[in-house]
């Protein structure tokens, strides 16, 4: 292939060049104690070598909690929040989170279209990185593997000796603008792609175990498990659910229409007027997270919504694997099978 080479000494410099054009968010752990995406403002805070953030980059887009207007009850006026593009180099960003992102602008593009998300979300410029997947990632299951550039501008390939660095848009060549400290790269980087995790079956087979999965017995058995604390919604990059509710001030006088992201596994979900929860049992919000992910939109787009990352088996504090459930799903679908073919040989001899 042919790209640029970015040697280790050259990261940092490189760094402080993308900073002096715009502003850059990229991987950091000083600022939280675990890896999250901050705002560069020392280019040594950057950590590069990582295995996952705790929030995606959708936390810019798509804020845990945000004003949508203000109004008052005065006189029935209303004032509706100016929204900003976030005009932003994301760096170091891993690709199934990249991919996540793109799902998103699916979702927020189709039908009705979130208009804050997409403003938010057209000043972005992404430079990737490679990854080493580790017990959680399973990203290449559906579709993934550490190296693919899609959606991204530049991408850094990890190499012993630094990085191979692909240039993929025009803007992604733009940033590069005057920095001196890169060399031509002809030849092979080396690729990573051993995932110690893996999902049993594509796609096109999870489209039919998933028809046939919704009463297999495996939803009652994690929700014995399952706290219902919401943490997989909350930390996967492609739920997307909020809830909107309006806070009227103390004084009666005005008040302020809120959005915050909500999760299909929190009771409080799929509450409706008059307190009646129509998916009260935590089976019921188990099955509809996971065919989320697997069925309900995948059935229209042929793609799962899931890109692999591993953050709502890590975090959660049960210790309920998504892998371990779909690959339970495939293999009692498998033995379905075999059981329905006996039984139709039998009835033909
Ligand atoms: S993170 Fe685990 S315990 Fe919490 S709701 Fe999700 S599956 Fe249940
Ligand atoms: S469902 Fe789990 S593994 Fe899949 S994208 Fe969401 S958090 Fe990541």
């Amino acid at each position: 292939m042919k790209g640029m080479f970015l040697s280790k000494e050259s990261v940092v410099p490189f760094i402080e060049h993308l900073a002096s054009q715009q502003k850059v968010f990229a991987p950091n752990k000083k600022v939280h104690g675990s890896i999250t995406f901050e705002e560069v403002n020392d280019a040594n805070d950057v950590v590069l070598n990582y295995a996952r953030a705790l929030l995606s980059v959708k936390k810019y887009f798509l804020p845990q909690r945000e004003t949508l207007l203000k109004y008052k009850l005065d006189d029935n006026s209303f004032e509706k929040q100016e929204i900003e593009q976030v005009n932003a180099i994301f760096l170091g960003v891993h690709n199934y989170d990249l991919q996540a992102v793109l799902k998103l602008d699916y979702n927020f593009k189709n039908n009705n279209p979130e208009k804050n998300y997409l403003k938010r979300r057209e000043g972005a410029v992404f430079v990737g990185i490679s990854y080493e997947p580790d017990n959680f990632h399973f990203s290449q299951s559906v579709g993934i593997d550490p190296h693919n550039t899609n959606g991204f501008d530049l991408f850094l390939h990890k190499t012993e000796e630094g990085f191979v660095l692909e240039v993929l848009t025009k803007s992604g060549e733009k940033l590069l603008d005057g920095f001196g400290e890169i060399s031509e790269f002809q030849g092979e980087y080396p690729r990573n792609e051993n995932f110690n995790a893996s999902l049993y079956a594509p796609q096109s087979k999870l489209k039919e175990v998933f028809a046939n999965s919704y009463d297999n017995p495996i939803w009652k058995e994690m929700a014995e498990k399952c706290v219902g604390c919401g943490t997989c919604n909350l930390t996967c990059p492609t739920c997307f659910c909020f809830n909107v509710e309006d806070n009227v001030g103390i004084t009666l006088k005005d008040g302020s229409r809120d959005r915050h992201l909500d999760g299909c596994m929190l009771r409080g979900f799929t509450e409706v007027a008059g307190g009646e929860i129509f998916r009260d049992e935590l089976a019921g919000r188990m099955r509809h997270r996971i065919y989320r992910k697997f069925k309900y939109i995948s059935d229209i787009t042929g793609e799962p919504w899931c890109v692999g990352c591993g953050r709502c088996t890590i975090f959660c504090p049960a210790g309920i694997s998504i892998v371990d459930i779909v690959n339970r799903l495939v293999s009692d679908y498998d033995k379905q099978q075999v059981l329905n073919e006996g039984q139709m040989t039998s009835v033909l001899d």
